[in-house]
């Protein structure tokens, strides 16, 4: 068999694959990674890091209000978008920068073109129009927002790709989504002054959270003023004389709003790789179908990350990379382990998770406890703010495992991470009762709840 030019090429620079194609070239393995637009992607360039810092920016309102309750008189405050926009750019750029070093450093070859399958060995790299093979081609080419179908006028809107680097920062904004995506942005364009309403065809905001969550944060965004539609869709955008959008919804007329962001989900990267000639198998949705070894239809082409659709999260891209490079050039067979993934949903306040929702947990489980805490958080006793923390932890009543905690609250998002530790370890509920409380912390709630707020018996409950 001829020598092939690499032993490992990768296409998509995000986050899935810079992690193998770098592992891979630390190795001494021969390797390329091909990114069509720039090296970081999605959580990079205009997802996680961006948006986190616009999370930031845009808490700093109820900051300078709080202040007020604890002595502070804030001055006056202006809010330039124009230099967030600037200063993210110049971290997601260093960011970007960093990736690149990465590479160089194990001695990965960094190709900025768009790549397309030929074949299971060979790829079309079309910047230059060359055609290079590899032992094996790794496919992380991630996903892109995608607005519902048939919807007239998308054109008009924007996705969160185009939400970071607006020119002006809109009077008004309509969000159509109930995902996290969605919900982040509404926090975030509304804590930075701008009129902000959520449209949603369901009949609650973040759907796959526990109940508690899903109400609990409906209940404060309602309160600081984002307008929230159920059970509605935006049918069609205009644009009126003025440069407005005009949304035409089912059930609530016409909203007149400076900008429509769509964050109705995202879609595989797949639509022209060439993945028929590679023999590589895409599901309904066209998400690339792999084994538990990230092994696709064609032998030597893996795929991972987003592009996979099993869980869209930059850490799980991360993790079946480092899987990837366990099996195919350590010999330790490793698959992917997407069981109890810690998350956050980055509103104001945050929502931090792991593992089953009460919901979840009465469907699988006969005797279900849950232990409930809702309280004021001790900053809001002085700031006058009437926000409320709950935290809820799921028990199975038989084994006394704790099957999943929820946080609403300053931090959750932090909690959760450490909370992942303690429930990937199997942690049962004695456990947390023998944990001495950090005082005076919110989390010190988790283990001082010693009693059921209630138990579920064969989904009924008492
Ligand atoms: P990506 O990071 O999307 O990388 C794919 C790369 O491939 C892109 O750079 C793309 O340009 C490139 N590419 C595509 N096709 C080709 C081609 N044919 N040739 C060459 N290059 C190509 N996750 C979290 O864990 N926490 C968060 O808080 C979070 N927030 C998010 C917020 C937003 C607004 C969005 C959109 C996503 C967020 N995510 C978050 C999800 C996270 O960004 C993704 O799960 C993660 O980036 C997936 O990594 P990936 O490697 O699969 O793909």
């Amino acid at each position: 068999m001829a020598a092939r030019d690499y032993d490992l090429f990768v296409i998509g620079g995000g986050s899935g694959g810079v992690r193998s194609a770098r592992l891979a070239a630390s190795m001494g393995k021969r390797v390329a990674i091909a990114e069509e637009f720039r090296f970081g992607g999605t959580c990079v360039i205009r997802g996680c890091v961006p948006k986190k810092l616009y999370v930031y920016a845009s808490q700093f309102p109820e900051h300078f209000e709080d202040a007020e309750g604890f002595g502070w008189s804030v001055g006056e405050r202006s809010f330039s978008w124009e230099r967030l926009v600037a200063a993210k750019e110049k971290e997601i750029t260093r960011l970007e920068g960093l990736y690149r070093k990465g590479l160089e450093n194990a001695g990965a070859e960094i190709i900025e073109s768009r790549a397309e399958l030929v074949d299971a060995n060979t790829v079309r790299l079309l910047a230059d129009r060359r055609t290079v093979t590899a032992e094996r081609i790794v496919i992380a080419v991630g996903g892109r927002p995608q607005a519902p179908a048939g919807l007239v006028g998308a054109e008009h809107c924007i996705s969160s790709n185009e939400a970071f680097d607006l020119k002006r920062l809109p009077a008004s904004i309509l969000i159509s989504g109930g995902g996290y995506i969605a919900v982040e942005f509404a926090n975030i364009f509304h804590g930075l002054g701008v009129e902000t309403t959520l449209i949603y065809r369901g009949a609650e905001i973040l759907s796959r959270f526990d109940g508690d969550m899903r109400r609990g944060l409906m209940a404060a965004m309602q309160a600081k003023g984002i307008r929230i539609i159920l059970g509605d869709v935006i049918t069609a955008v205009t644009v009126d004389g003025e440069g407005r959008r005009v949304a035409e919804t089912g059930q609530n007329g016409s909203l007149v709003v400076d900008q429509v962001m769509l964050a109705t989900g995202r879609v595989p990267n797949t639509a022209g790789l060439g993945l028929e000639a590679a023999g590589v198998t895409v599901d309904a949705r066209g998400a690339i179908r792999v084994d538990a070894f990230s092994r696709t239809s064609a032998p030597g082409v893996y795929a991972l990350g987003d592009v996979t659709d099993r869980v869209q999260l930059t850490p799980v891209a991360i993790h079946e990379a480092m899987c990837f490079i366990e099996t195919e050039y350590k010999h330790n067979p490793t698959s992917p382990d997407h069981d109890l993934i810690a998350t956050a949903v980055f509103s104001q306040p945050e929502i931090g998770t792991v593992g089953l929702s009460e919901e979840e947990a009465v469907k699988t489980h006969a005797a279900v406890d849950v232990f409930r805490a809702e309280f004021r958080p001790m900053k809001a006793t002085l700031s006058g703010r009437t926000e409320k923390t709950i935290q809820k932890i799921v028990v199975d009543a038989e084994t006394r495992k704790v099957l999943g905690v929820h946080i609403l609250g300053h931090e959750a998002g932090e909690m959760a991470q450490l909370l992942g530790i303690a429930l990937k370890a199997g942690v049962t509920k004695d456990d947390f009762d023998r944990t001495m409380a950090v005082h005076p912390t919110a989390a010190e709630e988790l283990v001082t709840m010693y009693q059921p707020s209630y138990r579920i018996r064969d989904g009924v409950r008492q």
